[in-house]
Formats: structure tokens, C-alpha cells, sequence
């Protein structure tokens, strides 16, 4: 039988042990609950070392648990109760994450310690959650309520000096790091160096933090009043401030009460049960089905971004911010320089608000190489072109490309909509190229499209997978069709938003329905935002290729023709003041609506606020089905992820497919053949939804089978 704890000169060492990150599911915590028992009954045990094995001290609670009825015992609150009812003395020793439940069970400890890199943090708001193993009613006490309730509504974690500082730490175990992170001997001769001293009482039988015993209210006040700003997860955020102060206002075991009837409130609301959608859909995106998962990711330690435009120069710094060296490449000696410039700005920028240092911007400018020649190009292990969106442009950049870098070298495209088997084509290297479609601004935005084309091999697939991820982006992997996955399905938003001007809404009430529903922005000021040429030029392209049967809306059309190109004009489908960019509704665009509407025979009327959500939402799932259909996403869940992390699409509703599923996809399958009767071709039901017609409560699962597994226990790290 393996042994419960090691001994050092009677002190236990109990070490987690459960890969990846030690995250507390049932079975962890049988281990360490009898290891805890049978080394306090030990009589040649004096003190306890808890600390994790692996790369982390605790990755906290075992997600999937958080569905599960009753608590399965030994409970996270029924271990810390038996550590701090220990007359022996426990350190918790901290490398790696300590976060959520894992941070939890630490301040149960007498005392803790940390590596400097550590990391330790209570995130569950990320989830809609709060954290609900007693981390309200202890960190409160610990580090007083300011500091712990910045903690909890952040969800921000700190390293083992700032955790130091602020008191969450005893002290920083400076040398564990250069021992590979082996805490346990420098625990160990902490610990003995506090053996003869007073035992430290448990948190939850201090007294309520005193710094706020007058001004408390106020402060709770305000706190509870900022929540309100926060998108999405309001309410666990107002829970997270009533559950500190009922730190202040309660006794101990009330306190832990009254916080666990608030989790268990949110932990079935549909914010928190979307939110854990979105965590385990991130997850299962990282495995491509269908791809050997013993294929190792190919190192890069060199790259090249080809155009220096708008995402060229943003692509450009997301390599130099993961400190990858790379080459900007431009033919055009002003539009280098107009790059690069554009990226010393932002990073400037960046320095002035105080987000960045002086010396980490002079490091990432220095890893940024402006080059005219292809030839500097020989030795990279990457290239990312983000030239002109024309075929012949991008197919003469890659014949080039693929004369001077070495064999091995993979060459993506960043474009939004091109074949990329077709680009392929002029190369000697199909296998090594494959899409990168960054969204705008680049060296912001989360989400990346990673195009798989026929001609991608699994190899090129899984390093591109592994590069997005050290550029810390969300690598989604998808298929080739006209704007693959994410502008695919906008394509329908647009249109439908274009329709329903036509039939009686307004811009303004078009954009309210969908900001109340929860989007980041509303479709018409966003496109003027972004600019009505672009999709104008666009249209043009299209025109001669167009069904001349199907519905089409000149709305967009001729505001362009009477120069409203968006907030640039002053003008799109809202006008702005000179220097605003707030939009103002504009009599002159509902008369171009009236007249375009008059001209196409549209009858105009009063439409609903709950129509235009759902014509508007509903087009994209469809989109979304027939999608999945074609295999160009392999799961809805990485829909969901592209929508949210891409679209402004509320992380609160999980996303275009998860939302449809809380709706029930019979009804949406239902509701979507009203429409087709109502508007006709446009909403022709995807026949893989027109399967859930049959399947009362079906999920796209069901519908799709094709689901990866969700991995056995997911912690929040
Ligand atoms: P852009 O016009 O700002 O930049 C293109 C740059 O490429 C220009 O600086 C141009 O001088 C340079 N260039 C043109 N031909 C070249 C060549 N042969 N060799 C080297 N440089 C060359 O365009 P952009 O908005 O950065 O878009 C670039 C690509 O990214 C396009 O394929 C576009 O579809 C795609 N994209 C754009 C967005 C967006 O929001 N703008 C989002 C995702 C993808």
C-alpha cells in the first residue's frame, strides 16, 4: 500500500497527488483526509506539511462535482474542520497554483508559505460562482476585507511576494524554485523553526476583520453598487460582496451558512452553468477529433509576419509579447515604417497607462525585425501572411515564401475568407500550410480561428494548435468555407439586421434589443464602427455572382452611395458629433429605410423587441447547424467559444448554441420553420436541427455525436 505521508524528523509531509493540477475531486480528498487522520494520531508525528505533487500545490475543486446533489464526504469543509481542530501545527507549503477550492483549503492551515512564482487565487467568479469552501468568511480575516474582497471580485491572482504582502502568506520560500520546485524540505525547516511557538488559532475562530466596524456599510454600499457594472456574472459578483460582509455582521459558522445557501444559489443559475459551459468548451477545443493525441507540437522558436498593415503589425506583437523573435515583412518602404510605428504606439500606450514596463516594451520592440527581403526569411520556423485579401496577391506571396524558407517551415494565412487549399496550391508544401485567422486588433483579441484545409497535415495542425496557445489566444480549429466558422455565420446576423430595418425596426431599436440581450454592441453601431466600405466593397464583388431571386436589402448600399461610410464620415447608420463616437439616431436614414422598403414592396410594421433577438440569434444558429453539418466545426461548444471570445456574444448565455439548447432546440427548430414560412430561402432549417424535432430535451450531442470527452476532472486552473 502506498504510504499515506513521508516523515521528516517528525513533521508529515502529505503530499496531492492527482495530475494535472491536484484538483480536489471525491477521490483526492479520501486520500488526504485519512492521511490528515492517521498522521494526527500519529505519536511520532509533531506537525503536518500539506503541499501538492507535480506543478502545483491545488488546482481547486473538481468542476463537474459542482453539479452533483449533496456533497460526497470527506467534504472540502470537513477537512479543513479536522485541520483546524489539529492541536499539531499544518503548513500549507504553495508552488505552483493554489487557486479556488485549493486556496480554500489552505486557509484552513495554520500557517501558509509560498515559492515566489506561486499562484494563488479564488476565481470563481469567472465562473458565476463565489468561492464556497469558507474562502469569504476566512480571507476576510486574514487580509481584511478590503484586499479579500478585491481578491474574490477580481478573480486575480497573486504571486508569493504580493501574497506576502498583503498578509495571505507567512512568509516566501525563496530557494524552492532553483530546487525545481521541491517545497517540501524548506517547509519542513520552516515549520520546525515555529514548533516552540504559541499555536496559531484557526482563521474561523478570529474575530471579525476590525477595520471596518464604522464605515463598513458605506463601504458595502459602494462595493455592492460597482457590481452593477459588471457584464454578466452581476449576481455572483453582488454575492461575493454580501457574503464578505456577512463576514463583518456575522459569527463564524453563520457567516459559512450563509455563504453556502448563495452558492448553492448560483451554482444552478443559468449565468454560472453558462459560464462553466464556456470552461469546459475551452478545454475540449485544445483536442482536435480526429487527430492522433501522440503527436508532439513542433518547437518555434523563430517566425515572420508578412504586411504590415492593420493585423500584420498587431500579429507581429503577439510573437514579440510570447517573446518569440520575429521578421515584419513589407515590400512597400512606407507602409514598414507606418507598422511599425503603429506598433511602438501601442506599446507606448501601454507604458503610459502603466500597464506595461519601459524595459518589457524595449525588449518587445527589440524582438521585432522590419525587413524588406524575403531572403531574411531562410531560417524561421513560421510565417504568417497578412498581406491583401486578393488571391493572386496572397498566391504570389507564397510561391515566394515557399522558394526561400527551408522545407520545414510552416506557412500560414491570415486570411478571412479565401481557399486555402487553393493558396496551397502554388506551393511544393501543402501539408505545412493552414490558416491563422487573428481577429482585430490582433494583439487584443483572445479568439483565433485556426483554419485546417485539406491539404493540412495533422503535424502542421497540432504545432498551430500549440502556437496559439503560447501567443495566449483561444486556438479554435475549423474547416474551409466561405469565412469559415465566425464570419460564416455573421454573414446571416447582418442580413437578417438589414431585413428587419426594411420591415419596420429602427436602427436604434434594432441595437437596444440586442445590447439588453446581452451583446457586447449593437450590430448597426458596430458596423459603423468598423465601416460600411468594407462590406460595401465586398457586396460590389459579389454583385454580379448574386441570385437575382433572393431577397437582398439596399439599405447598407445606398447609405454608402450617399457617403456614410460609419463613424469615420461622421455618419452611418447613426450620425455622430464631431469627436463622439456615441450614436445618434438620424431622421435621414429612417427615410432612406422607408424608401428602400417602399421600393422592395415591404409593408413596414411594428415589430417586437423579442423578434428581432430571436430572428437576429436564431439565424446564427441555424448558420451554427448547418456548420456542424459540413464538419467545418467539429463541436457546437467551439462555435460557442468563436461567438463569445469573437463577436461580443455573452459569455452569460454560453454562446449562440448553448442558448439554444436552454431554449430547448425542438422549439428553436420550431421557431425557425415559422420563419422560413413567414420570410422564405434564408431560413431554410438545417436538417441536422430539423433532428431535434423528434428529441424533446435534445442536445446538440445527441445530434451531432461527435462530441470530445470532457476530461475526467476539471479543476479551475
Ligand atoms: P491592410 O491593408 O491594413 O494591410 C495589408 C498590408 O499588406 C499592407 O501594408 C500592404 O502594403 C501589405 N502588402 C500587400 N501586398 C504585399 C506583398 N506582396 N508583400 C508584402 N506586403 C504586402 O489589411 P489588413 O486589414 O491588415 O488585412 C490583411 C489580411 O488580414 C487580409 O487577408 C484580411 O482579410 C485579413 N483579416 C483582416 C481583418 C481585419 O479586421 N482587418 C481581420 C481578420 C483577417
Amino acid at each position: 500500500m502506498k504510504k499515506l505521508y513521508e516523515t521528516h524528523d517528525r513533521i508529515a509531509v502529505i503530499r496531492m497527488e492527482s495530475p494535472p493540477v491536484n484538483s480536489l475531486a471525491h477521490s483526492l480528498r479520501i486520500v488526504v483526509f485519512e492521511a490528515l487522520d492517521a498522521a494526527l494520531q500519529d505519536g511520532e508525528i509533531d506537525a503536518v506539511v500539506l503541499c501538492g505533487a507535480g506543478q502545483h500545490f491545488c488546482g481547486g475543486a473538481a468542476i463537474d462535482e459542482f453539479n452533483l446533489p449533496v456533497r460526497a464526504e470527506p467534504s472540502l469543509k470537513t477537512i479543513i474542520d479536522c485541520m483546524e481542530a489539529s492541536p499539531k501545527p499544518i503548513l500549507a507549503a504553495i508552488h505552483g497554483s493554489a487557486l479556488g477550492g485549493g486556496l480554500e483549503l489552505a486557509l484552513g492551515c495554520h500557517y501558509r508559505v509560498a515559492t515566489p512564482g506561486a499562484q494563488l487565487g479564488l476565481p470563481e467568479i469567472t465562473l458565476g460562482l463565489l468561492p464556497g469552501g469558507g474562502g469569504t468568511q476566512r480571507l476576510p480575516r486574514l487580509v481584511g476585507v478590503e484586499a479579500a474582497l478585491k481578491m474574490i471580485l477580481s478573480g486575480e491572482r497573486l504571486d508569493g511576494a504580493s501574497a506576502a504582502r498583503i498578509g495571505l502568506v507567512d512568509d516566501v520560500l525563496s530557494g524552492a524554485e532553483d530546487a525545481g520546485n521541491e517545497v517540501a524540505c524548506p517547509a519542513v525547516t520552516w515549520l520546525q523553526s515555529r514548533l516552540a511557538a504559541p499555536l496559531p488559532a484557526p482563521l474561523s475562530k478570529k474575530a471579525a476583520w476590525p477595520d471596518l466596524a464604522d464605515g463598513g456599510s458605506e463601504f458595502f454600499e459602494q462595493a455592492a453598487a460597482k457590481t452593477d457594472k459588471m457584464k454578466g456574472n452581476q449576481r455572483a459578483a453582488r454575492s461575493c460582496v454580501a457574503c464578505v460582509r456577512a463576514s463583518t455582521e456575522m459569527d463564524f459558522d453563520q457567516g459559512l451558512a450563509f455563504e453556502r445557501s448563495r452558492f448553492l444559489e448560483l451554482v444552478t443559475s443559468s449565468e454560472s452553468v453558462s459560464l462553466r459551459h464556456l470552461f469546459f468548451a475551452e478545454r475540449k477545443a485544445a483536442r482536435v477529433p480526429g487527430v492522433p493525441a501522440d503527436l508532439r507540437p513542433e518547437a518555434i522558436a523563430e517566425a515572420a509576419v508578412v504586411g504590415a498593415g492593420l493585423m500584420g503589425s498587431g500579429i507581429a506583437m503577439c510573437f514579440a509579447n510570447a517573446g518569440i523573435p520575429v521578421c515584419l515583412l513589407e515590400l512597400n518602404e512606407e507602409a514598414l515604417n507606418r507598422g511599425m510605428q503603429r506598433i511602438e504606439k501601442t506599446y507606448a500606450d501601454s507604458v503610459a497607462k502603466g500597464r506595461l514596463a519601459q524595459a518589457a516594451m524595449d525588449h518587445r520592440m527589440g524582438l521585432i525585425t522590419p525587413t524588406h527581403r524575403y531572403e531574411d526569411l531562410a531560417s524561421v520556423d513560421l510565417v504568417v501572411e497578412a498581406v491583401f485579401e486578393e488571391m493572386q496577391v496572397k498566391q504570389q506571396v507564397f510561391s515566394q515564401l515557399d522558394a526561400v524558407c527551408k522545407p520545414e517551415a510552416i506557412l500560414a494565412t491570415n486570411t478571412s475568407r479565401l481557399d486555402i487549399d487553393e493558396i496551397a496550391s502554388v506551393t511544393q508544401r501543402p501539408g505545412r500550410i493552414i490558416g491563422m485567422h487573428f481577429f482585430s486588433p490582433a494583439n487584443v483579441m483572445r479568439l483565433l480561428e485556426v483554419v485546417r484545409a485539406r491539404c493540412t497535415s495533422d503535424q502542421t495542425l497540432t504545432t498551430v494548435m500549440r502556437v496559439g496557445r503560447l501567443l495566449h489566444k483561444l486556438p479554435v480549429s475549423v474547416g474551409v468555407c466561405d469565412g469559415f466558422v465566425g464570419n460564416r455565420m455573421v454573414a446571416t446576423y447582418f442580413r437578417e439586421a438589414g431585413f428587419l430595418l426594411e420591415e419596420g425596426a429602427s436602427p436604434s431599436q434594432v441595437d437596444k434589443a440586442l445590447l439588453d440581450f446581452g451583446m457586447a454592441m449593437g450590430p448597426f453601431a458596430m458596423s459603423d464602427m468598423v465601416g460600411l466600405d468594407i462590406s460595401w466593397a465586398g457586396r460590389k464583388r459579389m454583385a454580379a455572382t448574386r441570385p437575382k431571386h433572393l431577397r437582398y436589402s439596399k439599405v447598407a448600399d445606398v447609405l454608402c452611395e450617399s457617403g456614410r461610410l460609419g463613424q469615420k464620415t461622421g455618419a452611418g447608420y447613426f450620425r455622430y458629433e464631431p469627436g463622439s463616437r456615441k450614436p445618434q439616431p438620424d431622421p435621414e436614414v429612417d427615410q432612406i429605410i422607408v424608401r428602400c422598403a417602399a421600393e422592395a414592396g415591404i409593408a413596414r410594421r411594428t415589430i417586437p423587441d423579442q423578434e428581432i433577438v430571436e430572428r437576429m440569434i436564431y439565424a446564427l444558429v441555424n448558420e451554427g447547424a448547418k456548420i456542424l453539418e459540413d464538419g467545418v466545426a467539429s463541436r457546437a461548444s467551439d462555435i460557442d467559444l468563436i461567438y463569445v471570445n469573437g463577436y461580443g456574444f455573452p459569455a452569460s448565455r454560453g454562446g449562440p448554441m448553448f442558448f439554444a439548447q436552454t431554449m430547448g432546440l425542438m422549439e428553436v427548430s420550431q421557431r425557425i420553420r415559422t420563419f422560413h414560412e413567414a420570410h422564405g430561402f434564408f431560413w431554410e432549417l438545417s436538417p441536422l436541427l430539423s433532428g431535434a424535432d423528434t428529441k424533446p430535451n435534445a442536445q446538440w450531442d445527441d445530434l451531432t455525436n461527435t462530441q470530445g470527452k470532457t476530461a475526467k476532472s476539471e479543476s479551475l486552473q
